[in-house]
C-alpha cells in the first residue's frame, strides 16, 4: 500500500456503499506491484457517470461520453471511469464508440498489455486475469489477447509497447514482437503529437537505450506520418544492420555514439537526456529543430535543445585549447545563450565520450568554464551601454546598424578586448568604422 492509494481508498468505499463495484486500475496497480512511485491513481467502477457524480460532493464531468468523471477529494483529483468496452476503432486509433458494461473482466479485456490490465480492490487483493504479475516478475511485455488484433485496433500500442518494455526492463514477448513488426506501417495513421508524447516518456524513463534499440531494430521510426530527421533514420538502420550481422565491428565513431546513448540514462533531467541524444547522434542544428517540430514539442523546448545541439557542433571543430577555441566558444555562447552553454557543459561532463577534446577532457572543460566565467558580458543587457547611448553619440536614426554595432561591442567585451565600461565603449563606438552608419 502506498500513501497515494490509501488516500484514494475512501473513493472506493463511497462507491461500494452506493452499491457499485469499484477498483484501482491500470498504471497505479502496475506501479505499486513493481515498487514504483505512483503518478496518478485511476479508478474503474460499475457505476455509470451520473451515479459517480451522485456519490461525491465535488466532481468535474471530464469525459462523460467515455465514462470518465473527475472526482476531487482532499485537494487531489481522481479519474473515475465506468467499466466499458470499446468498439469500431477507426483509422487505427481511438474507438468511435464505447459501451458501458457491468463486468470488470470486460473492462480489463480492452486494455493493452497484461501489466496494464490488473485491478486492485479496496481490501488490497489484486485481480489479475491475464497474468500481469507473472509477466512483471519474469520480465515480459505481452498484449492482452491476440497481438495482431490489438495492435491493429490501435496502432499507438506499437509505440507504447516499446515505452513499457524500456520503462520496466521487459522483453517484448515473441508473438507481440512479431505483431509489432507486421503492423508497424500502421503508425502512419497516428498523430505525431501522440508519438511525441510516447518518445518523451521513453527518453525520461528507466532505460532510454533499450527503447532506442527496440525502435531501431523494429524499423518503426521509418513509418511515422511525418518524416523524422534522416540522420536519426540512418543511425537506426546502421544499428539494425549491425545487429543482424552480429559482431560486425563498429567504426570508432559508431562505438562512441552507442556508448553515448547507453550513458544517457545517467542524466537526471529529460531535457538533458534529449540534448545528449541530439549531440550523440551528431544532429545538425536544423535536424534537431526538425525532430522537435515533427514531435510537436513546444518552441521553448525546441529552441533550447536546438541551441545545445548547435553548440556541440561548433565545439566539435575545436578539439584543442587555443585562441581559436576561445573565440569559437565565446561566439557560441553569445549566439546560443549562456544557459544552453551551461547545459552543454553539464552533458559533456556526465558523458565524457561526447567530449570534443582530443586529450585531457577534464582540463578542456575546466578551461571552457573559466573562459565562460571570465566573460564580462554575454548579452546586450549586461553591456555597460544601451542602444540609446549609441543613438545619442552618433546622432543617426535608428536602423540595422545599431544592432550590428552593439553586437560587435558585446563580442569585444566578451573576448576581453574592451572593458565593460561606459566611457570605453562610447569611445569605441565613436571610432567605429563608418560602414555601420550607412543607410540601406
Ligand atoms: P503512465 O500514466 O505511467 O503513462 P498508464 O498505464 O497510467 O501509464 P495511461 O496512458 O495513463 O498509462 O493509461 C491508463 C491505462 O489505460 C493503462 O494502464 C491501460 O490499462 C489503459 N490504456 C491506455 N492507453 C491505452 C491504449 N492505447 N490501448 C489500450 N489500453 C490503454
Ligand atoms: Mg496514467
Amino acid at each position: 500500500w502506498s500513501d497515494a492509494l490509501t488516500k484514494a481508498l475512501p473513493l472506493l468505499h463511497a462507491l461500494e456503499r452506493s452499491g457499485h463495484e469499484a477498483v484501482f486500475v491500470g498504471g497505479c496497480v502496475r506501479d505499486t506491484l513493481s515498487g514504483r512511485a505512483l503518478k496518478d491513481v485511476d479508478i474503474a467502477t460499475s457505476a455509470e457517470p451520473e451515479e459517480v457524480i451522485a456519490a461525491f460532493p465535488n466532481t468535474i464531468p471530464t469525459g462523460l461520453q467515455h465514462g470518465t468523471v473527475t472526482v476531487v477529494h482532499e485537494k487531489e483529483t481522481y479519474e473515475v471511469t465506468t467499466f466499458r468496452t470499446e468498439s469500431a476503432y477507426e483509422k487505427f486509433r481511438r474507438p468511435s464508440q464505447v459501451q458501458f458494461v457491468k463486468s470488470l473482466d470486460e473492462d480489463l479485456l480492452r486494455r493493452d498489455f497484461t501489466i496494464n490490465s490488473m485491478a486492485m480492490r479496496a481490501d488490497g487483493t489484486v485481480y489479475d486475469p491475464f497474468g500481469g504479475q507473472r509477466d512483471l516478475r519474469s520480465g515480459l511485455l505481452r498484449c492482452v489477447g491476440d497481438p495482431d488484433a490489438r495492435l491493429q485496433e490501435d496502432a499507438l500500442r506499437i509505440v507504447r509497447a516499446v515505452r513499457f518494455a524500456s520503462g520496466f526492463h521487459l522483453r517484448i514477448a515473441l508473438r507481440t514482437w512479431r505483431a509489432v513488426l507486421r503492423h508497424r506501417h500502421l503508425l502512419a495513421h497516428i498523430a505525431m503529437e501522440r508519438i511525441g508524447l510516447e518518445l518523451d516518456k521513453m527518453v525520461g524513463g528507466r532505460d532510454p537505450a533499450r527503447a532506442a534499440a527496440y525502435l531501431a531494430v523494429s524499423g518503426m521510426l521509418h513509418d511515422t506520418k511525418e518524416g523524422l530527421p534522416q540522420t536519426l533514420l540512418d543511425a537506426a538502420e546502421r544499428y539494425r544492420a549491425r545487429r543482424k550481422l552480429r559482431g560486425d565491428a563498429a567504426s570508432a565513431a559508431e562505438s562512441r555514439m552507442l556508448a553515448a546513448i547507453q550513458a544517457v540514462q545517467a542524466l537526471d533531467g529529460i531535457e538533458d537526456r534529449w540534448a545528449a541524444i541530439c549531440c550523440a547522434l551528431g544532429f545538425k542544428e536544423g535536424q534537431a529543430a526538425q525532430l522537435f517540430a515533427v514531435l510537436r514539442y513546444s518552441t521553448a523546448r525546441s529552441s533550447q535543445l536546438t541551441a545545445v545541439t548547435a553548440i556541440h557542433q561548433d565545439m566539435l571543430e575545436c578539439p584543442s585549447l587555443n585562441e581559436d577555441t576561445r573565440r569559437k566558444w565565446t561566439g557560441t555562447i553569445l549566439g546560443r545563450g549562456k544557459s544552453a552553454a551551461i547545459q552543454w557543459l553539464r552533458l559533456v561532463e556526465a558523458i565524457p565520450v561526447l567530449s570534443p577534446a582530443d586529450l585531457d577532457q577534464s582540463g578542456y572543460l575546466a578551461q571552457l568554464k573559466e573562459w565562460k566565467q571570465g566573460m564580462q558580458a554575454s548579452t546586450n543587457k549586461e553591456l555597460a551601454i544601451k542602444g540609446t547611448d549609441l543613438l545619442a553619440i552618433r546622432k543617426e536614426p535608428s536602423g540595422p546598424w545599431l544592432g550590428k554595432l552593439l553586437g560587435e561591442l558585446l563580442q569585444a567585451v566578451a573576448l576581453g578586448e574592451l572593458p565593460n565600461e561606459k566611457q570605453a565603449l562610447l569611445q569605441a563606438a565613436a571610432d567605429a568604422a563608418p560602414s555601420h552608419f550607412q543607410r540601406p
